[in-house]
């Protein structure tokens, strides 16, 4: 099967004004550069506020830094009277690899549905650019013992009507709600089984290709404690991290352990 390059992707959420963005890229840049990081073997992108976004771009690509990046959410419409908005062809032009979409808190605080996060996933693909989904279940639906198709269910929804090779330029993440910015990881096992029923979800709906060439991350309060044994998960193939990836150090402690 294809290789599938681990990734560790910093939300940096609402943090990091552009001066404070660009200080912590060229952090990063020397602590990564001091320790020999080999992103053939890992790839480290990070997710700034929009604000930072020209900022980033113009450091990674003057100094070639072995890093990409990408935004936090998207227009669904792609010109016009959206007041605030951004579209994705405006990210595409900032070098954005990356979309986020989905994620639970913009399910939360916003009116994103499924059929707005559909909208957005198509919009950064029409784009050229990889949508990140995040999809987790919250913990009444683990209570109840439900967890993984529920998970299933949101890939489900948003996939449903997209082709193969749609599919297979996005990836996935498997945040369970209880465990974003709690402290409580989900543990390997848990973790995989998501990822795992994920991926077969995949493969029933599209082809061995694509389940095999998307990939599966997991987030949810990871630390460097907890990366060494959830990188060994066959279904899992990095991670998306919230707090632990606004410090240089610990970010690149998480990077090394997924290399
Ligand atoms: C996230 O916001 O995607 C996330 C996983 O946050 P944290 O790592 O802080 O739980």
């Amino acid at each position: 099967p294809p290789t599938r390059m681990p990734v560790v992707v910093g939300n940096w959420k609402m943090n990091f004004d552009h001066l404070e963005a660009t200080y912590f890229i060229q952090k990063l840049a020397w602590t990564l550069r001091d320790v020999h990081f080999d992103n053939r073997r890992c790839e480290i992108a990070l997710l700034p506020s929009f604000t930072s976004l020209r900022s980033v771009q113009v450091l990674v690509e003057a100094d070639r830094l072995p890093l990409t990046y990408g935004a936090q959410s998207v227009s669904v419409t792609t010109q016009g009277a959206f007041t605030g908005d951004i579209s994705a062809d405006m990210l595409a032009r900032l070098g954005c690899t990356y979309v986020l979409v989905g994620h639970s808190e913009r399910r939360k605080y916003h009116p994103e549905d499924d059929a707005n996060i559909v909208d957005q996933v198509r919009a950064v693909l029409a784009a050229g650019m990889h949508p990140i989904l995040c999809v987790g279940e919250s913990f009444e639906e683990r209570r109840q013992g439900i967890a993984l198709d529920f998970a299933v269910g949101q890939v489900s929804d948003v996939t449903r009507d997209l082709s193969d090779e749609q599919t297979s330029h996005m990836l996935i993440a498997y945040e369970p709600v209880w465990a974003i910015g709690t402290g409580m990881v989900a543990t390997p096992q848990s973790a995989q089984d998501a990822a795992r029923a994920i991926r077969d979800h995949v493969r029933s709906t599209f082809d061995e290709t694509v389940a095999s060439s998307v990939r599966v991350l997991y987030g949810g309060s990871v630390t460097s404690r907890d990366v060494a044994q959830l990188i060994e998960q066959p279904d899992i193939d990095g991670f998306l991290v919230g707090g632990a990836s606004l410090d240089v150090d610990e970010f690149t402690s998480i990077a090394r352990l997924t290399e």
